[in-house]
Formats: structure tokens, C-alpha cells, sequence
């Protein structure tokens, strides 16, 4: 101790960042202890506040510990620190939270199970051993209980479950893990686990009848599941055709990193993912020897794999010992099943029994999928484990609230509030009532749950779109002004957003499909774009779909038109008998239905058809899917093709390569050969539009990102032209990251004085 009695000083520090249900609270606690200060710890709404009253040194080496030992997945996001009259205190304690109003408190993702409580979990000696919902502060549930901020335990679907003498011991416990972790449980007092149409020890019941080749729908942690034995073939027919999913490809879920590397390749930033708190699907190059079924992702070359997450989950890949099937407990289209008597009702038919639980789930958040692409991370849908952290997006820290209500396909939706931006978990397809619903009850829930009021709404332009219905009731309903955003322009402006960016640059939008302002249908698009504007550069030369939407997932029909186009004679499908080719033929030279696109994602399909690669598809993207997993990456050539420059804009043009990929080659080099020539002829355009204005930046964004060879092939012939590529690492480049884009751009054109907003019937386009 000092001679002299140190000055006596008191500091009022308020923390803003992810600060509540990480274990914030007892860290300042027992730093606190640690330095021999008094004070206090509070949450609130906004965030905590801590009070701290000592030695002037001791209360600066707390200010520094303080940011540099938060512990993980904690984040201090700003600290605002302001001298007080010190008050005497020599105690330090934890204070009731408090509720306010104002900004926002950030409500944390769901947290995969912590080294700690895994070693609990497995020690016979614990007691806490095999129970199938411990958690800590480190980890468990959080944005699937939470139903009120601020984080405490009566405001989650936990406040049923009252703690028994020994978990409320370790709640007040600061030096204990589970201080303040409210959704601390046991096998005395917590969730229990039950299995319907099995006997005994539930997860054991659950396991025999997975092993039996049984379908057993899983209560997780955002919804329900349905898993089976994923090496068989005869379980995973059924349970496609049982879910009506004929095609796409189904997760898996292992116990092991090293159960996951007999199922894939696995890089050191793979595995990083897979063990990370978030525990998303990694999608992982699927090894040729992996025990899997033929019928889990036929047509593909890669296997989504994710690691066991939850303490239910671990127990249950325990006892099973191998590889499970685990996909969303729903029909296809409709939305992830999360409450029990709907589980009940929509999965009878397609489940054998249910392993379940009597924690609710408050609100349903389906797993994310996550590829790793030149080394860094790029979200292929962005729910459980991100969401609802917000995206930081360095936009200016006023400014109104904006409603995003996004896309048609893989709805997420935004809420933009100063420089946080966030974005829902994944919506899914707006193709049904259900669907809608969980849109519009999402919206209110998000409010509600960040206390926001959007003061602007933005939407795709795309007026049939159900999302832009939502939004023009309500801006009509509420008189908010409205701003719509062009489809590849939200693209771009979401890669400038998820990159902290806001300035000119080139931006490739290479997607399924989007409405353009001339009234046909884009997705193949070069940009200059900021957040606000953006002019189109270059583009796709457009071609026809015969019948629209039918177009959509019969490629042979586009395989037609790129023939008829290119003036070869197409090739015949054994698929399509001659009167519906005939058909078709007749409506190409007709022009009847016919709609003008200049789609990459649709060329895809087409050029997958005319390879007799896919001829029909089940889902929309199936016939590319085939397209880059038949690509023999050995193949060095690229098909032709040409750049016109016409007066208002670069022109790709793609006969050529038609041309040439109907003389002959397999369809493996065919295909490496068109994702090359495509790549290349990508670079040449922006290597030109960047001549022209200057800029060197090239942001890549669209749905057809998401393919592997093109990402790759993209970026390395604009770093071959000497261009910078920006990419997504936050928010999936497809639709699901498109609600960002709405939003920033709807923010920056508000920030324009000279911006007229729309009304509930308008649209605008570029500038
Ligand atoms: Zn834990
Ligand atoms: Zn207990
Ligand atoms: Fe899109």
C-alpha cells in the first residue's frame, strides 16, 4: 500500500458495442475486483454503463484491460468515458439492467457450444454430463430466446425455467462461467428433451431410429430439422421425396473436424469457419471416396457440411456416429418450421418421430452457408450465427431509419439505422402465404426487438415483387416516402456497403434476374456505380426467353434462342420431344412471349443445355450448378468472345463462343472453356470502362458470384487488366444480401438534396 493515500477519482464510461449475453458484466466485475476499484456495471438498452472509483492509475489500467481482454465474441464498438464527483464507493457491484429509450442495444447471434461446456458435457463426473442444454456465457442460445431487451432472463422463452439452488449459485457467482448467463440450466431445473414415436433415453431412441433409416424431425435451435442417415441412399431418396426436394443439395451435419475432412477437402480457413461461434454450412470440394449417398447432391461437386453446434446436437452425432442429413424442417419454398404444434402439423407426413424440447424457440433462424473464395470467407446465406449483428457500413451517423424490405428470391430484409445496418436472417422465397407472413411478422419483430421506426422504405423496382407490395401499402398507409432501387444497382451499392466503401466504381453484376429501367430483364451488367446512382457501362448481349418464366428452368429453351442467335443448328434433347420443340421454335421466330434479357445466369442455363449438360432443371440455378461442376479445371483455353462498343455501351457478345462450343469438345473442357471466355471478356470491358473514367476498383456482386470457377476466373483476369477487385465478405452476393444495397442507396439519395422521392406508384431509375 502507499504512504500517501491515493486521489480518490471517479469515472462514468458507457460501452456500446456486443456487450450484452457475452459475458460483459462479471469480465468488468472481476476486472474490476482485480484493481481494487468500486463501482458498478449496468445494462441498459443502449448498451452498459460502468462506473468506476479508485486510484487514477488503477481506473486507467482498467480502461485499457477493458477493450484489450474483452473476451470473444465480445466487441466494444465506441467507449465515451466523463469524470465524476467520486462518491466513496468500495465495493463493486452488478446493477439491475435498466430499460431506456433511444438507440439501439445489439441483440447477439446464436453461439455454438464453448470448449468449456463440451468438456462438461463429456465428463461422466460432471454434472452437468450428457445434458442436452448447457450453455455459459460464451455460449448458446441468444437471438432464438430473446423476446424483449434488455438480454435477462425474463425477457427469453428461458423465464419458465426457474434455477434450481445450484445454477442460481454459479448466476451470482462472479467468478464463476455462468455468471449472469441467462440461459443457465441443468438437468435439475432446465429444457428437457422428449422423443415422439420412440422408446427410452430420447436421444438414444432418436439414434437407433436414424440408424434404422428413419426420418427424425430435430428440434435445434432456430427450428426444426429433419435428419436422416446421410450414407443412406434409400433414407435420403425418401426424405426428398417426402420434403418435395428433387434436386438441391442437402447439408450434413458431422460431431468432428475430422468426421467433416472424410467428407471434403478442408483448408485451414475452412476449418476456421466450421469451428467458429457461428458454426455455419461451409460448402466443402466433396472428396470422390466421401460415405455419402448418391441422392444428397447429385450433379454437384461440393457437400455443405456444418459441426455440431448445440449441446443436443452433439449428443445426437455421439450416439449416431456418423454423418446426418440435416435440412430445414419444411416443405420446399416455405418457411423453417420453429414452433412445435406447426412442426407437428407440417412435418407428420414427412417425419417418423421427433426428438424435441420444451425450451421455445421465439423466433425461427435457419443455418447459414458459408464458401471460403480466394481465402477469405463469402456468405451464401447469412442467418444463424450473424444475424442480428449489425453490419458496420460507414455511412454517416444520422440520417433516417430505412425499412430494405429486399428481394423476391432469398428475402432477407434491412433496417439501417446511422452506421449499423441490420440485416435480417434469411426470409427464403416470397413465392407463398406462408412465406409473406414470416416476411411481414420478421419486420415487426425487428422493430420491435431494435425499437426502430423506419422513416424511409426502399424496394426493388420490380413492382410484382411481393416484398414491393409490402412496401407500397405501408408507405401509403404510414405516408412514408419511398425509393426504389434497380436490382444490379442494390448489387453493387451492398458490396460498397459490405466493403465500408462510398464512392465511384466499376461494378459487375452477373445474376439470375433483375427488372431494368427499359423494361426488359437484366443480369448481366457492368455499372458505374456509387451508393446513390449509377449508369449502365456494358452489358450481356441480350437474347430471348421463350415463355418467360418457363424459360427459367427449361435452359434448353434459352440453348434455342443462343443457337437461333448465333446462327448454328442447336442440338436435339432427349428431354424434349419434337412438338414441344417445334413450339418453341415457332415462338423465337414469332416473337411470341418472348422476352428480352441480357441475363448471366440465364446464359448459364442455356450454355448448360446446349453441352446436354442439363436440358431441364428442378430449381432455378440447377442448370449452372452443372455448368461450373462439369468444368475440367485443366482445360487452358477459353471459348471467343466479342466486346462491341456501340454509342451507349459495351456490348459482350456470346455468339462467338456459341458458335465454337457447337463444333465439338467435351463438355468439360466446353465448360471451363465458357466460364474462361466469359472471365476474360468480363476484364477486357472493365478494363475499358475504367479507361474511360478513371476508376480501378471493379465490385463484383450478383447470384452467379456465388459460382466457384467464375468468382476465381473474374478475379484473376481483372488482376490481370491491372483492375482492384472488391467482393463480399459480410452479406451473401446473391439476393439475400440485397436488402443492404436498398438501404444504403435509398440513405445516400436522401442525403441528396436535389432527390425526388417516389410515391406509392412511381418508380426511378438510374441517373
Ligand atoms: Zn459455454
Ligand atoms: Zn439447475
Ligand atoms: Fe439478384
Amino acid at each position: 500500500m502507499a504512504r500517501d493515500a491515493p486521489v480518490l477519482v471517479r469515472q462514468e464510461i458507457e460501452v456500446r458495442g456486443l456487450v450484452q449475453g457475452v459475458g460483459f458484466r462479471p469480465f468488468v466485475y472481476r476486472l474490476a475486483q482485480e484493481l481494487g476499484l468500486g463501482g458498478d456495471v449496468q445494462n441498459h438498452s443502449q448498451g452498459a454503463r460502468v462506473a468506476v472509483e479508485g486510484a487514477a492509475t488503477a481506473i486507467a489500467r482498467f480502461a485499457r484491460r477493458l477493450v484489450a481482454e474483452l473476451p470473444a465474441p465480445g466487441r466494444i464498438d465506441s467507449l465515451h468515458a466523463t469524470d465524476a464527483p467520486p462518491r466513496g464507493e468500495r465495493t463493486f457491484t452488478i446493477a439491475a439492467s435498466e430499460v431506456c429509450d433511444g438507440e439501439v442495444a445489439l441483440v447477439l447471434p446464436d453461439l455454438a457450444l464453448c470448449d468449456d461446456c463440451r468438456r462438461e458435457l463429456l465428463d461422466p463426473a460432471d454434472r452437468r454430463h450428457h445434458y442436452p442444454f448447457l450453455n455459459c456465457t460464451h455460449c448458446g442460445p441468444r437471438f432464438t430466446i430473446v423476446r424483449n431487451v434488455p438480454y435477462d432472463r425474463v425477457n427469453t422463452t428461458m423465464a419458465g425455467f426457474s434455477l434450481c439452488p445450484d445454477c442460481a449459485r454459479e448466476y451470482a457467482d462472479p467468478a464463476d462461467r455462468r455468471f449472469h448467463a441467462q440461459p443457465n440450466a441443468c438437468p435439475e431445473c432446465g429444457p428437457r428433451a422428449t422423443v415422439i414415436g420412440g422408446d427410452g433415453e430420447p436421444i438414444a431412441a432418436a439414434a437407433a431410429l436414424l440408424r434404422a433409416g428413419k426420418t427424425v424431425a430435430v428440434k435445434g435451435l432456430g427450428g426444426y430439422h429433419l435428419a436422416c442417415d446421410a450414407g443412406d441412399e434409400a433414407a435420403v431418396a425418401r426424405l426428398r421425396e417426402r420434403k418435395h426436394r428433387e434436386a438441391r443439395p442437402l447439408a450434413v451435419m458431422v460431431g468432428s473436424l475430422d468426421q467433416a475432412r472424410e467428407l471434403g477437402h478442408v483448408s485451414s480457413a475452412e476449418a476456421a469457419l466450421l469451428t467458429s461461434p457461428a458454426a455455419p454450412i461451409v460448402l466443402l470440394a466433396r472428396r470422390p471416396d466421401a460415405p455419402l449417398a448418391p441422392s444428397l447432391a447429385p450433379g454437384v461437386t461440393t457437400v455443405g457440411v456444418m459441426l455440431a453446434y448445440t449441446p443436443l446436437h452433439v449428443l445426437l452425432l455421439e450416439a449416431f456416429g456418423g454423418p446426418l442429413v440435416m435440412t430445414s424442417g419444411n416443405l420446399t419454398n416455405e418457411p423453417i418450421a420453429h414452433l412445435d404444434d406447426d412442426a407437428a402439423a407440417r412435418l407428420g407426413a414427412i417425419a417418423d418421430a421427433f426428438l424435441v424440447h420444451d425450451r421455445p424457440i421465439e423466433r425461427r433462424c435457419d443455418d447459414s452457408v458459408v464458401a471460403v473464395r480466394r481465402s477469405a470467407p463469402l456468405p451464401l446465406r447469412r442467418s444463424r450465427g450473424y444475424a442480428p449483428a449489425p453490419v458496420q457500413v460507414a455511412a454517416k451517423p444520422a440520417g433516417p431509419v430505412v425499412l430494405a424490405v429486399g428481394g423476391h428470391q432469398k428475402n432477407a430484409f434491412c433496417l439501417l439505422r446511422g452506421d449499423q445496418a441490420f440485416l435480417s436472417h434469411h426470409v427464403g422465397d416470397l413465392e407463398n402465404d406462408r412465406a409473406l407472413a414470416a416476411f411481414e411478422t420478421g419486420i415487426a419483430d425487428f422493430e420491435r426487438l431494435f425499437d426502430l421506426r423506419p422513416a424511409l422504405l426502399a424496394h426493388d423496382e420490380h413492382p410484382d415483387y411481393l416484398a414491393t407490395g409490402y412496401a407500397l401499402r405501408r408507405a401509403e398507409r404510414e405516408g412514408l416516402p419511398l425509393v426504389a432501387v434497380q436490382h444490379h444497382h442494390a448489387h453493387i451499392a451492398s458490396c460498397l456497403a459490405d466493403n465500408g466503401l462510398d464512392e465511384p466504381v466499376i461494378g459487375v453484376a452477373y445474376d439470375g434476374t433483375g427488372l431494368g429501367p427499359d423494361g426488359t430483364i437484366w443480369g448481366g451488367e457492368i455499372l458505374v456505380a456509387d451508393r446513390a446512382s449509377y449508369r449502365r457501362a456494358g452489358w450481356l448481349r441480350p437474347f430471348r426467353l421463350a415463355g418467360g418464366e418457363a424459360a427459367v428452368k427449361q435452359g434448353w429453351r434459352v440453348a434455342l434462342a443462343l443457337a437461333q442467335a448465333a446462327g448454328v443448328p442447336p442440338p436435339s434433347w432427349p428431354e424434349v420431344d419434337a412438338p414441344r420443340r417445334e413450339f418453341v421454335t415457332e415462338m423465337l421466330a414469332r416473337e411470341v412471349r418472348c422476352y428480352r434479357t441480357t441475363s448471366a445466369g440465364r446464359l448459364f442455363d442455356g450454355f448448360s443445355a446446349l453441352l446436354g449438360l442439363r436440358a431441364e432443371s428442378h430449381y432455378e440455378g440447377e442448370g449452372a450448378v452443372a455448368l461450373e461442376g462439369a468444368c475440367d479445371e485443366r482445360e487452358p483455353g477459353a471459348l471467343p468472345f466479342a466486346l462491341a462498343e456501340t454509342p451507349d455501351g459495351l456490348v459482350m457478345d456470346w455468339t462467338p463462343a456459341v458458335a465454337e462450343a457447337l463444333a465439338g469438345g467435351t463438355a468439360g473442357e466446353l465448360a471451363m472453356r465458357f466460364h474462361r471466355g466469359l472471365a476474360r471478356v468480363t476484364a477486357e470491358a472493365c478494363r475499358a470502362v475504367a479507361d474511360a473514367t478513371g476508376l480501378d476498383r471493379v465490385a463484383l456482386s450478383g447470384g452467379c458470384l456465388v459460382n466457384r470457377v467464375l468468382f476465381e476466373l473474374l478475379a484473376d483476369s481483372l488482376d490481370a487488366v491491372g483492375l482492384r477487385v472488391l467482393r463480399h465478405r459480410q452479406v451473401p452476393p446473391n439476393d439475400g444480401g440485397l436488402a443492404l444495397g436498398q438501404a444504403v442507396a435509398a440513405r445516400a439519395r436522401a442525403e441528396d438534396e436535389s432527390y425526388v422521392f417516389g410515391r406509392a406508384d412511381a418508380g426511378d431509375g438510374g441517373r
